[in-house]
């Protein structure tokens, strides 16, 4: 499903029908309000870098050329640069500098140019990614009220979750890991947007027992400026990245953001989904809840209040994808395009309405939250390094929060840390000293 926003750079723009529709998409979304945080004036992040590629000037050239000769020398000297360009980029290792284990299922080297999760745009787009660690065995018991082994040969859910450093991820993690752990026969794919790995965040992750990939996948730099940036993306095309290479064909796909809220009884709805299954999720924009609209058990329409010409006006956390039905399509992708995420990704797995399957009671129940958790800056505290070794428990606990990202101590910054003893506030030598 060729258009702007996933049109490799080695492949001329294809006027298709998307094609009209993305300029529909995209003259809706300057008239309308965009979605996501801070959005007044919504720019397109990826269209732009895309039309400040090489391959984007020699597109426009092409077109103002014509009969003028003059012109010739400009295009001769685009197209140049367009074949160094694509030397440069499929001559050398086209894979990116991944972590990613190496041989497993590098089938797709030989980029078919339809897609952009690895090969020649990747590289383009500045991504890296890096698999920090693994724990490929289900440590559990038992989980619910059954014992492991009950459940079989249910198919694996991999449970994608964008997440990034910030004071509040640490805790919405924990939180996370809870409502997972009771979940069976699941994979927990946590991508980081962040350059290197979090150890904290390896042992934590191990220490929950559930199987698990962790991953560093920052947000290209020059997406991180726009806004709205495309927040979660780099970290979902890494989790699909992974899938891919793995030929993973088999279970679930499931794009479940660190801050949401589920039901468990979201995860008996998606596992048995065959192609694609949707369901409203709460809490979505101005009607409090987005999702299907169900006639007779079929999926006929969608309720949303941001249309901007989406095909599929749904939120991330509205659907669920079987992995034998994406493999059908190559040239899966999520482009960078704030707000546009979900329905470009469902276009390029060809989604067709007459196949979606409705979950939740036909999308009469929410089983999942769009909630958000209130974010402050990390705290820092006046309290003097001399009291923060082993005589008491504040320099592990300090040492703690600042690996978690939640507060640090400082000597000389913020506010003197109020340290008291029967009602009232005590010198610090007086308690730690
Ligand atoms: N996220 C990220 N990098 C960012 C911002 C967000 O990886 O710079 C992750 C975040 O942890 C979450 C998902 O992307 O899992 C969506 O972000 P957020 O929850 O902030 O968006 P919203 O709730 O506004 O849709
Ligand atoms: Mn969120």
């Amino acid at each position: 499903m060729p258009s702007a926003y996933y049109a490799p750079l080695d492949q001329p723009l294809t006027s298709t029908d998307d094609d009209d529709e993305e300029a529909d998409i995209e003259r809706h979304q300057q008239q309308h309000q965009r979605r996501p945080k801070g959005a007044a004036a919504p720019s397109i992040p990826f269209l732009e870098a895309h039309h400040h590629s090489p391959m984007a000037h020699l597109r426009v050239a092409s077109g103002v050329v014509g009969g003028r000769r003059r012109c010739l020398l400009p295009l001769v000297l685009a197209l140049l640069f367009l074949i160094a360009f694509c030397y440069f980029t499929f001559g050398a290792d086209t894979r990116l500098a991944l972590g990613l284990g190496g041989g497993g299922g590098g089938s797709d080297d030989s980029d078919d140019g339809m897609h952009s999760l690895d090969g020649i745009l990747s590289r383009a787009l500045n991504e890296t990614l890096h698999l920090c660690s693994e724990g490929l065995f289900d440590q559990r018991l038992y989980v619910q009220d059954k014992p492991m082994e009950e459940y079989g040969n249910l198919p694996i859910i991999y449970f994608v979750t964008p997440t990034y450093p910030r004071r509040e991820q640490i805790p919405e993690l924990t939180r996370l890991a809870h409502t997972l752990l009771h979940v069976p026969r699941l994979h927990w794919l946590v991508a980081n947007d962040q350059e290197g790995c979090n150890v904290f965040m390896d042992l934590m992750l191990k220490g929950f027992g559930i199987p698990y990939t962790h991953l560093a996948s920052p947000m290209p730099s020059n997406f991180r400026k726009a806004k709205p940036a495309p927040r979660g993306v780099a970290n979902r095309r890494a989790a699909l990245q992974w899938l891919r290479q793995r030929n993973l064909t088999n279970g679930i796909l499931y794009f479940g953001d660190d801050d949401n809220t589920y039901d468990l009884r979201l995860f008996s709805e998606i596992r048995q989904t065959q192609r694609v299954s949707m369901f409203p999720v709460g809490f979505i924009a101005d009607y409090g809840v987005s999702g299907p609209v169900v006639r007779k058990g079929k999926v006929v329409a969608f309720l949303d209040s941001w249309l901007a010409g989406r095909r599929w006006p749904v939120d991330m956390a509205g659907f669920a994808v079987n992995l034998q039905y994406m493999a059908q399509f190559p040239n899966v992708n999520m482009p960078y395009k704030p707000g546009f995420e979900e329905d470009r990704f469902l276009r390029s797995i060809g989604l067709r309405l007459d196949q979606i399957e409705p979950r939740g009671n036909n999308c009469t129940e929410i089983l999942v939250w769009h909630t958000q958790t209130k974010s402050k800056k990390a705290a820092v505290v006046r309290l003097e390094s001399e009291y923060l070794d082993g005589r008491s428990n504040l320099g592990a606990l300090f040492r703690s929060l600042k690996i978690m990202g939640v507060a640090s101590a400082s000597d000389t910054e913020g506010p003197k840390a109020l340290i008291s003893k029967n009602g009232k506030a005590a010198a610090h030598s007086t308690i730690l000293s």
